[in-house]
C-alpha cells in the first residue's frame, strides 16, 4: 500500500520535472525567439496603423442613385422613379 503512494508521488515529481524541462526548452528555443519578434512587429504595425473612420451614413438620394436596376426584378429603373415600373417595388 505504501509503495503505491510512493509510486504516485514519484510519478508526479517525474512529470513535473519533465514538464518544466520541456517548457524551458520551448521558451529558449530559436523558434520562440522568432515568434516573439513576429509578435512584436505585428504589435508595432497595429499601433502605427490609423483606425479607419466609420462609414458615413448614406443619404437617401445616394441610395436611389445606386439603384440602376430594380433590386427586386432587375428591371432598369431611372433615379426619378419612386416605384419600379415593372414590379411596383418601392425604390425610396
Ligand atoms: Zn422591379
Amino acid at each position: 500500500m505504501i509503495a503505491v503512494v510512493f509510486w504516485f508521488i514519484g510519478m508526479f515529481i517525474f512529470f513535473f520535472i519533465l514538464y518544466n524541462v520541456i517548457q524551458h526548452a520551448l521558451n529558449t528555443s530559436e523558434m520562440a525567439k522568432d515568434l516573439s519578434e513576429i509578435k512584436q512587429l505585428l504589435r508595432e504595425q497595429a499601433a502605427s496603423r490609423p483606425t479607419p473612420p466609420p462609414p458615413a451614413p448614406m443619404d437617401l438620394t445616394d441610395i436611389r442613385e445606386a439603384y440602376d436596376r430594380c433590386p427586386g426584378c432587375g428591371h432598369a429603373v431611372q433615379a426619378h422613379h419612386p416605384v419600379c415600373p415593372e414590379c411596383g417595388l418601392r425604390l425610396t
